[in-house]
């Protein structure tokens, strides 16, 4: 499929060798073959350099919802593009971040069941990306409990769960419990609690899920109980904890923690960077389990994966804390240059109307059952540990011995192994670690679907089970 563009590919593959740092990458490994340059794109595919055609098996970091270059999303940007592209919120409103704003609130009205006096989340507050609308929830939280009518001040720390991912910011980094991301800035970090992760396949508390009485949540409750003076909020990923392994909960839990912290009067911040936009199967997560956050945080399927916006939303009771004369000085000290910005959330506008016209949510569960029943031919395989889906979010993780889960050596770096053999096959995909992620867009067909899963399996059962493969 070499193309005359080659040459021009050279170039670029020189530039990027000599110029671009990736994130979360070896450099030094990275360079050890050609770079993979994408340059176009189209509904669940992306286009390479020389022509070759890529099916979009983690909706490009998880973020795309309606496949590339959606002529309603396209549209959108092309059409907000010939009014303005960017003014900024200090100071003055735009036409898009208020319509957005509106659109947001009433999508979280369902949620609004949950609060006693009815009123669910009502404010919106915009930022750029998922690491700053969970700090941005994360100083609200704290400044709110300093200001309010009632001020407890010592409310001061945060509770997050084994393997919480919620961003890279300092902020977000100090809740993180990823110990390989997060170990090296220990010292630049603020303390939190953390409750144990309910993650069933390899329980930290040592329990058998069919027998367990979800005893993770229980752990958090105690964590609750002794400790909610100083305790501003608890900050959860509803239903899967996304970067820690695709770890989905058992039922129960997040209403479970919702309860908790209203009676131990701690905020509940739900990071739906990850699962939310229809991840799951529903708009939120926090439909699920009816339950209505203090703040809800959004990024990666608000813009349909367009361009960066994130949005925190929060409750009148919080933004009433906020509220005062000029001269007391509660205004919430936090903004960003490119808050609310046009383009953005317009395409972000553009990406709920889609919802909405393709009806997105309602043609999921025909695909559901196929991801579900294809997760259940890999769960078969040899060294296939585990696999565990949440709405068209899966993990399927390697192990070296599937009797006793014993993981594969870091050095053999499996999960990336079998993402490059998917690779020549057709399938992008991104491991965490030895887990393979399948993340496609919402709006993959069928057929699709199948292929994604069709070529994964064959990956792995390419790289695990082959012997001129082991190292
Ligand atoms: C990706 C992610 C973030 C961070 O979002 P960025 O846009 O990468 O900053 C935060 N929380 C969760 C749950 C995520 O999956």
């Amino acid at each position: 499929m070499k193309s005359s563009k080659s040459s021009q590919g050279g170039l670029l593959q020189q530039w990027e060798r000599d110029h671009v740092w990736h994130p979360f990458t070896q450099m030094a490994e990275s360079t050890a073959e050609p770079p993979l340059i994408i340059e176009s794109a189209d509904g669940c595919w992306l286009v390479d350099c020389e022509g070759n055609r890529y099916l979009d098996g983690v909706s490009s970091m998880w973020c795309n919802v309606h496949g590339h270059r959606h002529p309603t999303l396209d549209a959108a940007v092309t059409e907000q593009l010939g009014k303005v592209a960017h003014s900024t919120l200090l100071g003055a409103s735009n036409v898009p971040a208020i319509r957005l704003a509106r659109k947001l609130v009433e999508l979280a009205a369902p949620l609004s069941a949950d609060r006693p006096d009815g009123r669910g989340l009502t404010r919106v507050f915009y930022s750029d990306d998922g690491a700053t609308a969970v700090e941005v929830a994360l100083k609200m939280a704290f400044q709110y409990w300093r200001q309010r009518e009632d001020p407890r001040p010592e409310k001061t720390k945060f509770v997050s769960l084994g393997g919480a991912y919620h961003g890279d910011t300092l902020g977000d980094v100090s809740l993180g419990g990823v110990e390989r991301f997060h170990r090296l800035f220990k010292p630049l970090l603020f303390p939190t609690y953390r409750a144990p992760s309910h993650y069933c396949y390899r329980c930290p508390l040592g329990l058998e899920r069919s027998t367990c009485q979800i005893d993770c949540l229980a752990e958090l409750v105690r964590i609750l109980e002794a400790h909610h003076r100083e305790i501003a909020a608890v900050v959860v990923e509803p239903l899967v904890q996304g970067a820690a392994g695709m770890i989905t909960a058992p039922e129960g839990y997040l209403r479970g923690v919702r309860d908790a912290t209203r009676r131990s009067d701690v905020l509940l911040i739900a990071d739906e960077v990850a699962v939310g936009f229809g991840r799951t199967g529903t708009m939120f997560a926090c439909e699920q389990e009816k339950v209505c956050p203090d703040f809800l945080c959004l990024a990666k399927g608000l813009s349909g994966g367009y361009l960066p916006i994130a949005a925190t939303l929060t409750t009148e009771d919080v933004y009433g804390a906020f509220l005062g004369s000029y001269a007391e000085q509660k205004a919430f000290s936090h903004g960003h240059t490119y808050t609310g910005n046009p383009l953005g959330a317009a395409v972000a506008l553009a990406s709920l109307k889609v919802f909405e016209e393709e009806r997105t949510l309602e043609q999921l569960p025909k695909k559901l059952a196929l991801f579900k029943q294809k997760l259940a031919q890999m769960a078969v395989l040899r060294h296939v540990g585990h696999t565990r889906s949440r709405g068209l979010m899966a993990g399927i993780e390697l192990v070296a011995d599937k009797q006793t889960k014993a993981p594969y050596g870091v050095d053999q770096r499996m999960g990336a192994r079998v993402c490059r053999a998917a690779r020549d096959h057709g399938v992008l995909l991104r491991p965490l670690g030895d887990l393979i992620v399948l993340m496609p867009p919402l709006s993959i067909p069928p057929d699709l679907l199948e292929q994604l899963c069709d070529v994964a399996r064959r990956a792995i059962v390419e790289v695990t089970e082959s012997n001129a493969h082991a190292v």
